[in-house]
């Protein structure tokens, strides 16, 4: 065997194994790590479950002593909630979880402004976060001022109506003047998911790549059910990845 025939051989010899490490190494499901990670929707069945227990008045999560000095070393919430600052939506309550479970973003309307999205997008890049939950909940008052089309008396309140106004435009011509608030309240659960993903690179991003799954839900005050969105009539169906969409929008 000719001397460059030989180098073949070898090299042949050497490289083919680590060709076909490299190939095991990228099938995903043989990852041992995404093995153990649960999905989006195995994630949100856990919140639905929790939900369940506090609708049946069966809450856990009252060990809060240990559990606050075990959570000094660091946090990882795997979920994220957008929700309204209504004191009735207290996210950790209504998905029965507790200290460390949720990183919790909270406005009037569960509006998506600026320092909202920044938020979120800390706890999907640094926290680890692969969950998000966009709640609104029914008698919003703040969706119920942007229904009625008044004038708000500081320009602070005034803001956050006119960040509520194109959901209400958007439900008007397809609901009665007596389920204008419900619908207006779905419509705009959708505007603040649209808004997070048409507002920020990094999220579009996770969306895409399977980091981040996005689930858009309603509370109901009297039964305390969060009920997902694509349960229940929308306008525009429930959030769906369309980054074309998402790129034209206003
Ligand atoms: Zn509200």
């Amino acid at each position: 065997m000719k001397r460059s025939a030989r180098y073949l051989c070898l090299l042949l010899l050497f490289a083919l194994p680590v060709v076909a490490q490299e190939a095991v190494a990228a099938k995903p499901s043989q990852s041992p790590e995404a093995s153990m990670s649960p999905s989006g929707e195995e994630i949100w069945a856990d919140l639905m479950l929790g939900n369940k227990r506090f609708m049946a008045g069966e809450s856990q999560h009252t060990d809060l002593v240990p559990l606050r000095q075990k959570l000094v070393q660091g946090q990882h919430p795997k979920v994220i909630v957008l929700a309204c600052s209504d004191s009735r939506v207290a996210p950790e309550i209504l998905f029965d979880k507790s200290l460390g479970d949720l990183f919790v973003v909270r406005a009037a309307g569960n509006i998506a402004d600026a320092i909202g999205v920044g938020s979120i997008e800390y706890a999907v890049e640094h926290l680890g976060s692969s969950v998000l939950v966009v709640l609104g909940h029914e008698k919003c008052g703040a969706v119920t001022a942007a229904c009625s089309e008044e004038k708000m008396p500081t320009p602070n309140l005034q803001a956050i109506v006119d960040k509520i106004n194109p959901a209400v435009l958007r439900a008007k011509p397809h609901s009665k003047p007596e389920d204008l608030v419900d619908t207006a309240i779905r419509e705009n659960v959708h505007q603040s998911a649209q808004d997070i993903m048409r507002t920020s690179a990094v999220l579009r991003e996770a969306l895409q790549s399977g980091k981040l799954t996005v689930v858009e839900a309603v509370y109901k005050l009297a039964s305390g059910e969060v009920v997902r969105l694509d349960k229940l009539s929308l306008i525009v169906p429930a959030f769906k990845l369309d980054v074309g969409d998402v790129m034209r929008a206003p």
